[in-house]
């Protein structure tokens, strides 16, 4: 695997290969890398001839210094893991390369998307993700983009950004990996503590008994219920709620006929958790799913 850490290197690398007709693949993460992140590069790697994936732990995107301050960097891990799934090369820049001195920062509009849920608990955080993705697209060119779902709300965020653009990038959303017990893989936890670790399944299992007990008409008391008992399990919950799957607007009551996804975030001591469900066959054509 090669790894770059200048645009410079990277651009002249991605022109010569554009040029040879290959396509090019693009994983982008902020590290401390786990098999969710990997089988994004997999699922590159299966579509592209030239799978990149990015390392930049961007500062812009959190709200909160000390969750900036300590998020898990595992370099050297990190690099052996891309070794070993194939990948052909890491984009490792410096913030520098990101926001470029004296290069004004581009405000989105996100509409919706940047009042509620994850906007609303952290505010600026999607003004962020778009900032370093934009730019990171701008460097990488890519044919294809690989997401996961995991983080619903990116997902439309970025698939937004890339129509209003008009870019040439087609956006792969990748279902959820789970460890056996249920929990979403996330690099934030590594930072639960034992008891904690034990207790983070509980967040999908409330998820899955949404699904399971969900039914056409009012949904306040269901989701209302499946955050109280969050709460008495000791997390802070930020938001548990059912929304449109297609546009992300809040689902009171259910026809039973539109896609609908359950969300939640929630703290567990100093670690924030987020997943989601959807609640539907297929994956809303809105999201421009491919997979
Ligand atoms: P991050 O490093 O957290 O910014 O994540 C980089 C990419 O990996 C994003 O597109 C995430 O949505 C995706 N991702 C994170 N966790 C998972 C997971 N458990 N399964 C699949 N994809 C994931």
């Amino acid at each position: 695997m090669i790894i770059f850490k200048t645009t410079e290197k990277l651009s002249n690398y991605i022109d010569i290969q554009k040029q040879a007709g290959k396509t090019i693949g693009f994983v982008p993460t902020m590290g401390a890398l786990h098999p969710g992140h990997i089988s994004l590069i997999h699922s590159s790697i299966a579509h592209n001839d030239i799978t990149v994936a990015s390392i930049f732990v961007n500062p812009t995107q959190f709200n909160n210094v000390q969750d900036f301050e300590k998020y898990p960097k595992t370099l050297d891990r990190d690099i052996d893991m891309l070794e070993a799934s194939g990948c052909d090369l890491l984009f490792f820049p410096s913030r520098e390369e990101i926001y470029v001195p004296g290069k004004e920062l581009v405000q989105y509009d996100l509409g919706f998307l940047d009042t509620v849920l994850e906007a609303a608990y952290r505010p600026g955080h999607f003004q962020g993700v778009g900032q370093v993705v934009m730019r990171l697209l701008e460097i990488v060119q890519p044919d294809d983009l690989f997401i996961g779902q995991k983080d619903f709300q990116q997902c439309m965020v970025i698939t937004r950004l890339i129509k209003d653009a008009g870019l040439p990038v087609t956006v792969h959303i990748h279902p959820t990996l789970r460890e056996i017990d249920g929990l979403a893989m996330s690099s934030r936890n590594m930072r639960l503590g034992k008891v904690e670790r034990a207790k983070a399944p509980l967040i999908y299992k409330a998820l899955q008994k949404i699904a399971g007990e969900i039914k056409p008409g009012p949904l306040k008391e269901i989701t209302g219920n499946a955050a109280g008992s969050l709460a008495e399990q000791g997390f802070k919950v930020d938001y548990l709620e059912l929304a449109d799957a297609g546009t992300l607007q809040p689902v009171d009551t259910w026809d039973g006929k539109i896609p609908v996804v359950v969300l939640a975030a929630a703290y567990l001591g100093e670690v924030r958790l987020i997943d989601n469900l959807l609640i539907s066959a297929a994956f809303p054509d809105s999201i421009n799913s491919q997979l």
